[in-house]
């Protein structure tokens, strides 16, 4: 299905706009009808995986003895001490409360599941998962790219602490608030918060480890923005971290990824006016990849902090020619938006098609996460919202912060790249890609030590993906997941070495490096200092 984005005269909201991550699945796809799915345009099924790390009860890293687990009367205990629900096995609610956002996750079975109601319940938990050795992992949106937000133990669901109270030009928001609630709750006075662009994300998983979206390059990243945050600390302490309180935790939780240092039940954020905004969709054809490519990346991580811009190419295994597309949003007017995308066409030529409009910032947000006809409660899953419309999707991620440009010789390997996939056999409704999100702006004007987000000199983050349709047999997936890791392979040459700890890749061996880089010995040891026993551990934990 091929998506008609011609210059269109009547305004944006009500149209159906692709999201980003939709457009260019559909343009690849070559036909068949896309079902929407939230973020990845992909429909949802069970292809289970397991995430590797299984195993109910826990060794402590300091006595390096199994505890014994909880017995039967433990767990009723438990659920007497919440406020909020305790799901176990065999309750009806069960086979969704254990769901993460990707069906590859679904072959976890936790012990049971905590919807925390307040920090008290989240200490509460944690004090079991001490008590008991009991395996612990937080959950909030439940997006995280290696499942580690599951657990065969104890997951500590932050969910039901949902909600933005704003205050003057601050706002405080519950840990397990999703980022369309998130933009939908502080739209309603004119402000916002800089964060991703898929709806179901959870606010907890994006701020702990940075959040790059559609303004960072105006407002920061997501994580720049905490003013303080609410935490429980494995010795149940509820612990309110700001630059004077806490102060060592406060820097970790700002770019020191989500799961390592507690349990976070609520931030405070500076937010930002959110007016209307100008949001553009420019494709191009193959043929002319390779110049749009040298033409973006001297043009988008450089303009003024107004334009935040990405580039996705994308193909389908057997499909048609890959597709190239640029995307992005502009702080200002439309008349201003086109003066620097002239700057863009001067270098890469005019593009084939072009779609450009200024719009209301939540109808904005709507777009960008792929829900440009739904309403703000139809832009959920339907366990979410009465209502939501969206469903779940699989897909293999990995990433790379680029701090130089692409040689040719890099632009070369990268559509090299991308092209092998269309000689892949891969899985029914298969696609794969890659998107440069531009950095630079707000992002690098942060020194690397001032937080826990070490990347601050980059000029775009790259994200491999590939997708196929929920269901599809492991063959196909993973032949695709056999050229993604190849891809990412040939542009080593031309990478960094950084990668972002949002998209977390189990595949990465030097993560600690490419993720906290001059910061990971202060990061450990403020992990060692408010966990010693290494209650919240995973396999790519601090
Ligand atoms: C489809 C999709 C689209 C995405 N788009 C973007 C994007 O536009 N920009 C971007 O920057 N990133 C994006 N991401 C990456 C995203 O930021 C991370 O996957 C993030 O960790 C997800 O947060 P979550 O709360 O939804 O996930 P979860 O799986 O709930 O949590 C992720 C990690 O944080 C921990 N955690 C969760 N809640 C808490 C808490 N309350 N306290 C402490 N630790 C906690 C978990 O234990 C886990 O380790 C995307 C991911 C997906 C799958």
């Amino acid at each position: 299905m091929t998506q008609d984005q011609s210059p269109r005269p009547s305004p944006l909201r009500g149209t159906a706009v692709p999201g980003r991550r939709t457009l260019l699945t559909a343009a690849v796809a070559g036909g068949g009808a896309a079902l929407l799915a939230a973020c990845s345009g992909k429909p949802a099924a069970a292809a289970s995986s397991s995430s590797g790390y299984g195993g109910s009860f826990r060794t402590s890293a300091t006595s390096a003895r199994l505890v014994s687990g909880p017995a039967s009367a433990d767990w009723p205990a438990l659920a007497r001490d919440l406020s909020g629900p305790l799901v176990r096995p065999g309750e009806a609610s069960y086979p969704v409360a254990k769901r993460l956002f990707d069906p590859r996750f679904d072959s976890i079975k936790p012990a049971a599941i905590a919807y925390c109601r307040s920090p008290h319940d989240v200490a509460t938990c944690l004090a079991f998962a001490g008590k008991f050795g009991v395996r612990v992992a937080a959950r909030s949106g439940g997006h995280s790219y290696a499942g580690w937000s599951s657990t065969s133990g104890l997951i500590v669901d932050v969910t039901r602490m949902a909600g933005v109270t704003v205050s003057g030009s601050t706002a405080t928001v519950g840990a397990g608030t999703r980022l369309i609630d998130l933009y939908s709750g502080l739209a309603a006075h004119g402000r916002t918060v800089p964060g991703g662009s898929c709806a179901t994300v959870g606010i907890a998983g994006l701020a702990l480890g940075g959040g790059i979206g559609v303004v960072t390059r105006a407002y920061g990243l997501t994580s720049d923005n905490i003013r303080s945050l609410q935490i429980v600390t494995a010795d149940g302490q509820i612990r309110t971290c700001d630059s004077r309180s806490n102060a060592d935790l406060f820097w970790a939780c700002r770019g020191g990824g989500g799961g390592n240092f507690g349990v976070v039940t609520s931030f405070t954020f500076g937010t930002h006016p959110a007016g209307d905004i100008v949001l553009f969709f420019l494709s191009w054809p193959w043929a002319q990849a390779a110049r749009v490519i040298s033409a973006w990346q001297s043009w988008a991580p450089h303009g003024p902090d107004q334009l935040w811009s990405n580039v996705h190419l994308a193909a389908a295994p057997g499909g048609r020619v890959p597709a190239i597309e640029v995307g992005g949003t502009y702080i200002g007017t439309a008349a201003e938006a086109h003066a620097e995308l002239e700057k863009l066409y001067a270098k890469a030529g005019p593009p084939g098609s072009q779609f450009l409009e200024s719009t209301p910032w939540l109808h904005a947000m709507l777009v960008e996460a792929g829900c440009a006809s739904l309403s703000v409660p139809q832009c959920h899953l339907p366990n979410q919202a009465s209502g939501g419309q969206l469903s779940r999707a699989s897909e293999y991620a990995k990433s790379d912060i680029f701090t130089a440009p692409l040689s040719s010789h890099g632009i070369g390997t990268l559509l090299t790249g991308i092209e092998a996939l269309q000689r892949v056999s891969g899985a029914p409704g298969g696609v794969g890609g890659i998107a440069f999100d531009s950095l630079g702006g707000a992002v690098n004007r942060v020194a690397p030590s001032a937080t826990a987000f070490v990347h601050r000199n980059g000029l775009f983050s790259a994200q491999y993906t590939t997708g196929w349709n929920v269901g599809a047999p492991s063959g196909g997936v993973n032949r695709q997941h056999a050229w993604q890791r190849q891809f990412w392979q040939s542009m080593r040459p031309y990478a960094s070495g950084q990668a972002y700890q949002n998209y977390i890749d189990p595949d990465l061996t030097s993560w600690r490096q490419a993720y906290y880089g001059a910061n990971l010995s202060r990061l450990t040891q403020i992990k060692h200092a408010h966990d010693p026993a290494n209650l919240f551990t995973f396999p790519q934990s601090l």
